[in-house]
C-alpha cells in the first residue's frame, strides 16, 4: 500500500451529507480525504438535478437546523439567481419553498461552491474513484477501503470511515446489514419550456414531473446494479414519450419544448438504509429522544420537528465507521422525512464531528460521550431538543 494513502478520516460518497462529513473533519484537523465515485461533486442535489434545498425550520417560523446545513443553504445560491424568502414563517402547503426557510438553486453552480468548501476546508477530493472494498481487523473495524479508478485498484487506509455513499455501498461491502427501500420512476430533468412557470431553474428551463404517482413504474432491489439500469432507462422512455406525444400533432413544438440535461445519476430516493444501533422510526417525530445530537423540521409538515438519536449513525455490527445522509439508519416514516438534502447535510456535518472526537479521545464511534459531542456541536450552533428552540415534545 503506498504509505501516503493512509488519512485519519475517510469519507465515502461525495453528496451534501459527504461534504458536509468531510469538511466537519478537516476543519478540526483531521487529514481528511473524501471518495465520489464520479466527476461531479453533491451527488441528487447535483448532478440528480434535485434542485430544492429543503427548509431548515418548522414551518412556524423557528429554525430548527443549524450548522454546515445552514451554511450550505446560504451558500447554494452563490453562483444562481436565487435568495433565501426574507419571511419563512409560512407554512408548508402551496407555497411550501418559498415560505420556509429554504431555496432553489443552480446544480451547476452549487458544485462550484461545495468544491470551493472543500478546498477552503482541505479535504483531498478523489473524483472518478468508486469505493469497491472494505477490509476489517478482528474486532470489526473498518481498516482499509479498496478503491478503483484510472491507476487501478488500490487501497486507503484511515482510523474511521464514514458511509455517505447514498446507498450504504461502503458499509455493504464491510458486510453490514441494511433495509431497502420503495421506489417509482419519476424523472426530473432539465427541459427549455418557454414560458414555463413552475420548478424553474433559470427562466426557461424546468423539470417537470410526468406521471401521477399510482402510474409510476415501481422499482425493487434498488441496491443493484440491474435495478439501477433499469431505472434509468425506463426514466428515459418516460420522458422520450412526453415529448414524442406533445410534437405528434405539432412538430414545430420541438423548437420551444427539449430536453437539455438529463440526470447523471439514478433518481432513487431511497436505496439501503443502515441497520443502526437505533433505527428513527414512523411517528417519533415531536418526541423527546434521550440521545439526540441534532434537531430536523420535516419538510412535509409544519409543526412536525424530528429529534435525531447519535446511535442512528452507528451501524450495528460495523465499528469504526459512521454512516449518513440518506442511508442513515432510519425507516418508515422518519426515512421518508430525514432522506433530503438539509438533513443529510446535518447528519453529515455529526458523523464528521463524531469520527474527528473518537480520533481525539482513541476510542470507537460507538464509545464516545453523547455530551463530549454535543459540546462540539454546540460550537456549531447545533440545537438537540425541542425545548431548547421554545418547543415542546409532544405536541
Ligand atoms: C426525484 C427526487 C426528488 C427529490 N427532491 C428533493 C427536494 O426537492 N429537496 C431535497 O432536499 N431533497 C430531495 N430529494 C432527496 C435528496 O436529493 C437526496 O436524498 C440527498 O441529496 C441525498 O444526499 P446524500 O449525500 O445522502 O446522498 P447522495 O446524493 O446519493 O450522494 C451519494 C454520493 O456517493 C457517491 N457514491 C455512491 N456509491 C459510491 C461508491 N461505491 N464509491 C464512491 N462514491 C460513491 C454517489 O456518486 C454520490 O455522489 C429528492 C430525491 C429524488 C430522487
Amino acid at each position: 500500500m503506498n504509505p501516503e494513502l493512509k488519512y485519519d478520516v475517510v469519507v465515502a460518497g461525495a453528496g451534501v451529507a459527504g461534504i458536509a462529513a468531510a469538511v466537519a473533519a478537516a476543519r478540526r484537523g483531521m487529514k481528511t480525504a473524501l471518495i465520489e465515485k464520479q466527476t461531479i461533486i453533491g451527488g441528487l442535489a447535483t448532478s440528480g438535478l434535485i434542485f430544492v434545498y429543503l427548509p431548515l425550520c418548522d414551518g412556524k417560523g423557528t429554525q430548527v437546523t443549524f450548522g454546515i446545513s445552514e451554511e450550505l443553504l446560504r451558500r447554494s445560491k452563490n453562483y444562481g439567481p436565487y435568495d433565501l424568502p426574507e419571511e419563512w414563517g409560512g407554512p408548508v402547503g402551496g407555497k411550501a419553498y418559498p415560505s420556509r426557510l429554504a431555496t432553489y438553486f443552480n446544480p451547476a453552480g452549487f458544485t462550484l461552491e461545495l468544491d470551493k468548501i472543500l478546498k477552503e476546508a482541505g479535504v483531498e477530493l478523489f473524483l472518478e474513484t468508486m469505493v469497491v472494498d472494505a477490509e476489517k481487523d478482528c474486532s470489526d473495524a473498518v481498516k482499509s477501503i479498496t478503491v478503483a479508478n484510472a491507476s487501478g485498484m488500490f487501497k486507503i487506509a484511515g482510523c474511521r470511515f464514514i458511509d455517505t455513499t447514498g446507498d450504504a455501498s461502503l458499509l455493504r461491502r464491510a458486510g453490514g446489514e441494511y433495509e431497502t427501500g420503495v421506489n417509482f420512476v419519476s424523472p426530473w430533468w432539465i427541459e427549455n419550456a418557454p414560458g414555463a412557470t413552475r420548478y424553474h431553474i433559470i427562466d426557461d428551463l424546468h423539470i417537470e414531473p410526468i406521471l401521477p404517482i399510482e402510474a409510476q413504474p415501481k422499482a425493487e432491489n434498488p441496491e443493484t446494479g440491474e435495478c439501477a439500469t433499469w431505472f434509468s432507462r425506463t426514466a428515459w422512455e418516460l420522458i422520450r414519450n412526453r415529448y414524442e406525444k406533445l410534437y405528434k400533432d405539432d412538430p414545430e413544438q420541438r423548437r420551444k419544448f427539449f430536453p437539455v440535461h438529463l440526470p447523471a445519476m439514478p433518481q432513487f430516493r431511497k436505496i439501503a438504509a443502515a441497520k443502526c444501533v437505533t433505527m428513527l422510526e414512523s411517528g417519533q417525530q415531536n418526541q423527546h429522544l434521550d440521545t439526540s445530537v441534532g434537531l430536523y423540521g420535516d419538510w412535509r409538515r409544519s409543526g412536525w420537528v424530528w429529534e435525531t438519536p447519535y446511535g442512528t449513525l452507528l451501524p450495528e455490527k460495523t465499528n469504526g465507521m459512521l454512516v449518513a445522509g440518506r442511508c442513515m439508519g432510519a425507516i418508515g416514516d422518519a426515512w421518508e422525512a430525514f432522506r433530503v438534502i438539509p438533513s443529510a447535510a446535518m447528519t453529515g456535518e455529526i458523523a464528521g464531528v463524531a469520527a474527528a472526537l473518537s480520533i481525539d479521545k482513541k476510542c470507537d464511534p460507538k464509545e464516545l460521550e453523547i455530551e463530549n459531542l454535543r459540546g462540539e456541536l454546540r460550537k456549531s450552533n447545533f440545537r438537540f431538543h425541542l425545548e431548547e428552540v421554545g418547543l415542546e415534545a409532544g405536541k
